[in-house]
């Protein structure tokens, strides 16, 4: 059974807590008539998505945000206690719902609001919960996702950007989520002047690590990945700035002396780099004895990559975790964690709100450019297909921009439109 609908049951029999200030399980709206239907991607269950109708918000969802994200022209409704958001303007939303007032909206960590979550199956597994985010569970509030021609944000005040008009869509949709995690994934891992650090991971996010790090001052920086990624690392960063790792052609055997690990540390003197950036998951077991404990249940993630991450790191090295962990992983090398003084650090769901503006400016100043992550640009409808032709990495898919029937046609830079 999936973690998400396992969190849906174990809720229902807990009961949620009386903290949220929202309505919590949006996963769909009353019926106001046949003429607010719209098309949304519809999650059914692991591995099984569908485009179907959906009421106000979207009955979305997908295993997980980083997927794709779908874009809507304009503004159409806004609520009555809603006094910064106009009808007809551009607004990117976040990822997350966040109250703007809580101990953690004051201080603009809003990925961990305290008031848009009721989950009480979240806190007692992780001891606290994170904000109500669209499309990611009921262990996150069971609000419908994204991908869908409308979207109902709660609170949109605070958690609506406005698009400059100097700003396609295809370059504001990605400060909803992919520029604000990369980003707080190198700040809050301390990257600093001169590191040379490791990126396991080189999807968008991983890709776009490696760009804030270079911007941070780090002197190099090692993707750890496999074809066809390694091909558009090395079309979009200097060969003097980047070197790359296959772990398809190394072993998995720490009696080996030809590992992931090993070759980081012959890439960094002997010593390993000075960071490494986890942006994968624990969703993907190398050896059999993990794929084995995962799939009987005695293990929600593997460790695998983060103990390369703790081992391949110098001593007193720094290790941030931004790829998605979900439960429980064994094996975990806790020995080299402390023997050897290794700092590591949950990132956690990042808080959009803290970075979107900065990183807006970013963009608008050419400092970033989100549409180098951007490989692919699709229409709604096909999302369904388009989910299985990106679990099988097919035609080099990375990060897809949907459209809908509302959506601009593709700014300059963007790719052209795939049908599936
Ligand atoms: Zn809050």
């Amino acid at each position: 059974m999936a973690l998400a609908q396992a969190a849906n049951i174990a809720e229902k029999a807990l009961g949620h807590d009386k903290n949220a200030i929202t309505k919590q399980d949006m996963s769909t709206f009353p019926s106001g008539g046949e003429s607010d239907l719209m098309k949304a991607l519809v999650w059914m269950g692991k591995n099984d998505v569908q485009i179907g109708n959906g009421r106000a918000q979207a009955q979305a969802g997908g295993r997980s945000r980083c997927y794709s994200q779908s874009n809507r022209k304009y503004t159409e409704l806004v609520g009555r206690q809603v006094h910064n958001v106009e009808v007809g303007k551009r607004y990117v939303a976040s990822f997350q719902i966040a109250c703007g007032d809580c101990y953690f909206c004051e201080r603009k960590l809003s990925s961990q609001c305290e008031k848009t979550n009721a989950s009480n199956t979240e806190k007692s597994m992780y001891g606290g919960r994170t904000a109500g985010i669209f499309g990611y569970s009921h262990l996150t509030g069971g609000f419908a996702g994204g991908q869908a021609e409308y979207v109902r944000v709660p609170m949109g005040d605070v958690n609506l950007l406005e698009i400059p008009e100097d700003i396609p869509d295809e370059k504001a949709l990605f400060l909803s989520d992919v520029l604000a995690t990369s980003y707080h994934c190198v700040v809050d891992t301390c990257v600093r002047q001169d590191d040379r650090v490791a990126i396991f991971g080189a999807g968008p996010i991983g890709q776009m690590a490696g760009r804030f790090a270079l911007i941070q001052g780090a002197e190099k920086i090692i993707f750890v990945d496999t074809e066809p990624r390694i091909t558009v690392i090395k079309s979009h960063f200097k060969s003097e700035e980047v070197d790359v790792v296959d772990y398809k052609k190394l072993s998995n055997s720490s009696l080996s002396s030809n590992t992931v690990v090993s070759q980081l540390k012959k890439l960094c003197d002997g010593r390993g780099p000075d960071v490494a950036l986890e942006c994968a998951a624990g969703e993907y077991p190398k050896s059999w004895l993990h794929w084995l404990e995962m799939n009987t249940g005695a293990e929600t993630d593997t460790s695998e990559i983060v103990n390369e991450c703790i081992e391949s790191v110098r001593s007193f090295g720094r290790c941030g975790v931004t790829g998605v962990y979900a439960g429980f992983t064994n094996h975990f090398n806790i020995g080299s964690l402390m023997q050897r003084g290794i700092r590591l650090i949950g990132n956690g769901q990042a808080p959009v709100h803290k970075y979107w503006k900065g990183l807006l400016e970013d963009i608008q100043g050419g400092r970033i450019n989100p549409l180098e992550m951007v490989s692919h640009r699709v229409r709604l409808e096909d999302l369904d297909k388009v989910y299985h032709a990106f679990d099988a990495k097919r035609d080099g898919m990375q990060k897809v921009f949907v459209e809908t029937k509302f959506s601009f046609p593709a700014a300059k830079g963007s790719p052209t439109l795939t049908r599936y």
